[in-house]
């Protein structure tokens, strides 16, 4: 049986693969997925920025298609247009930065 991925790029025709900010939050609607990956860890809850009622982060399988949400947690890799404009990827855009900064101006004292 052949298998059907259905992955969302970005609306700008570049090509780009729609990546969503997952907010860590213990009022989440979502959990990532447990796994063991040398040791056994539990999924981390929270929601999608841009989606905050969006239930699952893992792929939804219907019949041989497998549809993607694609995400994380790091701001610095969020593309979709739509996280970009919340309050979550701004101030986590801002923490980076002032670290980033902090950085920057002691390396150059
Ligand atoms: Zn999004």
């Amino acid at each position: 049986m052949n298998r059907i991925i259905n992955q969302r790029f970005l609306p700008d025709g570049s090509g780009r693969v729609c990546i969503h900010l997952f907010a860590h939050s213990a009022d989440g609607s979502a959990t990532t997925p447990a796994g063991v990956n040398g040791f056994k860890f539990e999924g981390a809850r929270g929601y999608i920025a841009c989606n905050p009622t969006q239930s699952k982060v893992t792929p939804l399988v219907r019949g041989n298609e497998h549809l993607l949400c694609t995400w994380s947690d790091d701001a610095r890799a969020v593309s979709c247009p739509k996280c970009q404009e919340t309050a979550e990827f701004k101030g986590q855009m801002e923490q980076l930065n002032s670290l980033v900064g902090s950085e920057a101006a002691a390396f150059a004292a």
